[in-house]
């Protein structure tokens, strides 16, 4: 090569990749979108507060369930139905795997191999409360979308966190809807209690809904919440997770004003 042609083609390759610096930042933001998720999953895995209002749900679940067996002659025919994944379960380490490498974690497709080989942790004073349900009679079931097809790692991954009550008949899968397992409990069982993360642990009027909509029905049902239905927080994930914010309708001031 000579000389004469080395400043014209380093020109050449500057030129080139000025042009695709936008477009490489541009794919980068798009590859790491699950970025956005950091905040709220730093709350749900780091925050002390999650772990108080985990706390919380959970004390008031255990004086509702006292108040439900109170005078009930068979208290097996009573039922508390619970979800898994962020109400008994923290897979938390999953995510934030996931995010660590920006890979998108709602997209689920990396869910199948922690089912089988991951170890999630307990909700604080999740077993203590099951552990109460169970010394009161009640019947449990868990009720929860992860796979069927790894049914038995999940239920290995509920019997190493020695959760009571745990069978193949008391953990239902996906499958068909929740609201169709939780009829199927509903067939001998009355349900006095629903724990969930998700507003379609408790109603399938919530799935598939807009958020709006929702809303509404959360207020609708406003008396269920904190007597037969229990919600435990998740800021890691949720139908809410795309919904744009809206902020107040002025101009930055900063400093004394
Ligand atoms: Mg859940």
């Amino acid at each position: 090569m000579t000389t004469r042609l080395r400043p014209a083609l380093a020109a050449a390759f500057a030129t080139a990749l000025a042009l695709a610096a936008p477009a490489l930042a541009e794919d980068a933001e798009n590859d790491c979108k699950v970025r956005e998720y950091t905040m709220g999953l730093r709350f749900q895995q780091q925050s002390a507060e999650i772990q108080a209002l985990q706390l919380q749900a959970f004390q008031l679940a255990t004086l509702r369930l006292d108040a439900a067996v109170q005078g009930v002659e068979d208290p097996s025919k009573l039922a508390v139905v619970t979800d898994l994944d962020e109400t008994i379960i923290d897979n938390s380490a999953l995510l934030a795997r996931d995010l660590e490498n920006c890979h998108t974690y709602d997209g689920w497709d990396t869910s199948t191999h922690w089912e089988r080989e991951g170890k999630p942790t307990l909700i604080p004073g999740a077993k203590e409360f099951l552990d109460h349900a169970d010394g009161l009679g009640v019947s449990i079931f868990y009720i929860s979308d992860r796979t069927d097809d790894f049914k038995k790692a999940s239920l290995a991954t509920l019997n190493d966190l020695a959760l009571p009550q745990v069978s193949a008949e008391s953990v239902l899968l996906l499958g068909p809807p929740k609201v169709t397992r939780r009829a199927i409990v509903e067939e001998n069982h009355q349900i006095v209690m629903l724990l969930g993360d998700t507003l379609h642990d408790f109603d399938g009027g919530f799935r598939k809904t807009p958020l709006d909509r929702q809303k509404a029905l959360v207020h609708e049902n406003a008396a269920k919440f904190g007597t037969e239905w229990i919600v435990l927080p998740n800021a890691s994930y949720g139908s809410w997770s795309g919904a744009d914010l809206q902020g107040w309708d002025a101009e930055i001031v900063t400093g004394d004003y």
